[in-house]
């Protein structure tokens, strides 16, 4: 059987394997992300071990440019990251192993991994939210990944914030206050002074269920998914997604009639990289 690869790039690590395009991993390697160079390089040298494989689908962190006739299709574009803005991932990627590659953001790929395997299987419209150091959103709309100009970019969404109550001026180093500036782990940190995991006053977890409610009643305004799966470090907190489910429900406030369900990932910290995989099946 012909052998995919994939890889997640992540701010922090690439996870890379390679599969046959069911759930199972043949191999898989963490890379801790440093240079470009360095990182590219490892990524090559796991491949040209575990491989050869036919194709590699890339979820990558962002922005990045995918727009299919670009001259710079395949690369990360603005990213606040050092060294990493205007980085040709998936040129350097396909020409080190002369192989097509499919690209696409991180949270695609994760929500791709959804559907076929975990927590939005079946579904043709649903979207994929993590709430990590960052939020991202992606996901489907009748049955294609979502892509517009670029890509959507839902943590970069604005949502009500009352200085009077909560007076941070938000995480993002490009908005401050978006959704991502105010409900992010790097939010919660910067805000509280404490790490989420370890974070435990209730007045932060109330106002990080409603900073997360508030974001993703615009996400089902806006796309009507019928699930949204939303995971991320955040998420693991106790009773949050339990706070999130109530809140999104009286905000919505029976207008809707069918609601969508919200639920944790199924295949958590994996979904990126085996839905890497399943992208290379487009390449
Ligand atoms: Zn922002």
């Amino acid at each position: 059987m012909s052998l995919l690869g994939g890889i997640e790039c992540g701010g922090s690590k690439w996870e890379c394997a390679v599969g046959t395009g069911g759930p199972e991993l043949r191999a898989a390697e963490t890379i801790p992300t440093t240079t470009p160079a360095e990182t590219i390089g490892r990524a090559l040298g796991f491949f040209e071990r575990a491989g050869p494989v036919e194709a590699v689908g890339i979820g990558s962190f962002g922005p990045l440019d995918r727009r299919p006739r670009s001259p710079t299709w395949g690369h990360v574009t603005t990213t606040p990251k050092p060294g990493w803005a205007g980085t040709d991932i998936a040129g350097a990627i396909g020409r080190g192993l002369s192989v097509p590659v499919a690209f696409d953001t991180d949270v695609n790929a994760a929500a791709l991994g959804e559907q076929r395997w975990g927590a939005a299987r079946g579904l043709d419209t649903f979207c994929y939210v993590t709430v990590g150091t960052g939020i991202g959103g992606g996901g489907m709309a009748g049955g294609k990944l979502l892509h517009g100009l670029l890509h959507p970019e839902f943590g970069h969404l604005r949502v009500p914030h009352d200085r009077t109550i909560d007076p941070f001026d938000g995480s993002c180093p490009y908005h401050g206050d978006c959704w991502e500036g105010l409900a992010s782990g790097t939010a919660l940190q910067a805000r509280w002074g404490t790490p989420a995991a370890q974070l435990e006053d209730e007045r932060a977890w109330e106002l990080q269920t409603a900073y997360l409610a508030l974001g993703l009643v615009a996400v089902i305004s806006v796309l009507s998914p019928e699930r949204i799966v939303i995971g991320g470090g955040v998420m693991q907190r106790a009773r949050l997604l339990a706070n999130v489910q109530r809140e999104v429900a009286a905000l919505v406030n029976g207008y809707l009639g069918e609601a969508t369900s919200i639920t944790l990932p199924e295949l958590g910290g994996r979904a990126g990289v085996l839905g890497a995989i399943a992208l290379a099946e487009s390449a």
